[in-house]
């Protein structure tokens, strides 16, 4: 086990790989430690499978951060091109799913292997179970004041104790805790004065009361395209019902804007004149019922569904004034849910908040309270939407640290 190391990074996941690939090519010995017993366990369950590792579409838009402009400078050093470029060195098959969402044709298993062997070819050193004990910071041992000076960490873990100049806390965030999430991270940072944005999960699934998910038994399974809305946030993706409540990525998308007693409005006819198309198929067909009609937007279950949901009933379309219509129309574009809960950091696919990025430089990711440590990837106050972004911010912040430490 290696005694000393210029750069230890702690958390052997998205970012701490990629960090150390980057630090250990410009000449730094690099060590990366990681409780768990494999190394990027999230990236392999990450996209169904597949690793939505990146998004055509990346923009500093795409995160949430009590500080937007931090995630600028690193996304636009290390763009979603520069990944895209190492995916193509690697020979790794990838495809667009949608919306810029870039997926492995095979598994995310290549993106792994992918980060190891530029780990290899980086002469870094990687150590899985290892338990981190304790953090000390060494004091500066310069002869005159800043000269020679020369500070750095002294670690204490299950493997045994480490020097090193340049600490990476890279130890992603609270979400699937069985996949070896902990909060260690933000614990790192509380030791040296960091403050924390409260955290909370994001991207996960809506929980409903008793009553609604009686009122959706038979819907599990279901998916529709909706435009989910809260507060500033606003998705048109799919909707999934499920035995919990609701889920799918435009749950999870708008889950990220949601807080506990707010309600979510959902346009089930998206991008539609609903009331205008009623019209139209009354003038067509009068005698057709407004079930059938509706039949021709979703499955006749889901029909079913949101009639008796609004409480109306179905009659012949002729029987309906335009006002009546109208009603109809607005229901079903503005369903409006209070979910009870979410599902939490069981199943969520982010954490949002983490340490505040006023008190990191956003050049390089390293704390202004403590010199030579650094936070990359989800541990920081920066959150992407679903659909790669996450990823691409971990490769980003793990560059920028990884050029300076
Ligand atoms: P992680 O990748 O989580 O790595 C952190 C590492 O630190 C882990 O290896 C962990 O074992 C280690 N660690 C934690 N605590 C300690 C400790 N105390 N001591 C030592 N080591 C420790 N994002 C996308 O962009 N696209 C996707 O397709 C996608 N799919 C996802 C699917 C799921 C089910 C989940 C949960 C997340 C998904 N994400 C996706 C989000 C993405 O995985 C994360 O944002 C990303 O992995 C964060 O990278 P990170 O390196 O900061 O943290």
């Amino acid at each position: 086990f290696p005694a000393q190391a210029d750069v230890l990074i702690i958390g052997a996941g998205a970012a701490g790989l990629m960090c150390a690939a980057v630090a250990g090519k410009r000449g730094r010995s690099v060590l990366v430690l990681d409780h768990a017993n494999k190394v990027g366990k999230k990236i392999l369950m990450s996209g169904g499978g597949r690793c939505n590792f990146t998004n055509l579409y990346t923009a500093p838009d795409n995160f949430y951060s009590e500080n937007p402009h931090f995630c600028k400078s690193a996304l636009a050093r290390y763009t979603q091109w520069d990944f895209i470029a190492l995916v193509e060195k690697h020979g790794i098959p990838y495809h667009e799913k949608t919306l810029g969402q870039l997926f492995c044709d095979n598994k995310s298993r290549d993106i792994v292997d992918l980060l190891l062997a530029e780990c290899r070819e980086a002469k870094a050193q990687i150590r899985t179970r290892c338990e981190i004990q304790r953090i000390e910071p060494l004091e500066g041992e310069g002869e005159g004041e800043g000269e020679g000076e020369r500070k750095g960490f002294e670690v204490h873990t299950s493997l045994g104790k480490v020097v090193c100049e340049s600490l990476v806390i890279a130890c992603g965030g609270l979400s699937i805790p069985t996949m070896g999430a902990t909060g260690f991270g933000y614990d790192v940072a509380r030791q040296f004065g960091h403050h924390i944005i409260p955290t909370r999960a994001a991207l996960v699934p809506f929980t409903l009361n008793k009553r609604a998910l009686k009122r959706q038994a038979d819907l599990p399974g279901t998916s529709l395209a909706v435009t989910a809305s809260c507060g500033e946030g606003s998705f048109h993706e799919q909707m999934l019902f499920t035995h919990k409540g609701l889920s799918g990525p435009a749950v999870l998308q708008i889950s990220s804007h949601w807080r506990e007693g707010e309600s979510v409005v959902f346009d089930l006819a998206p991008g539609m004149d609903l009331c205008n198309w009623l019209s139209e198929q009354k003038a067509q067909k009068p005698e057709s019922h407004l079930h059938t009609a509706l039949a021709e937007l979703w499955s006749r279950k889901l029909v079913q569904f949101f009639l008796q949901l609004n409480g109306l009933e179905s009659k012949p379309l002729k029987q309906y004034h335009e006002s009546a219509l109208r009603e109809v129309a607005e229901k079903l574009q503005t369903w409006t849910l209070t979910p009870e809960g979410t599902e939490g950091y069981r199943t969520a696919e982010v954490t949002l908040g983490g340490v505040d990025t006023n008190e990191i430089s956003s050049r390089s990711m390293e704390s202004q309270k403590q010199p030579g440590l650094y936070f990359i990837g989800e541990v920081l106050d920066v959150t992407g939407w679903l659909g790669g972004f996450n990823f691409q911010w971990a490769w980003a912040s793990a560059h920028a640290a990884g050029a300076e430490v």
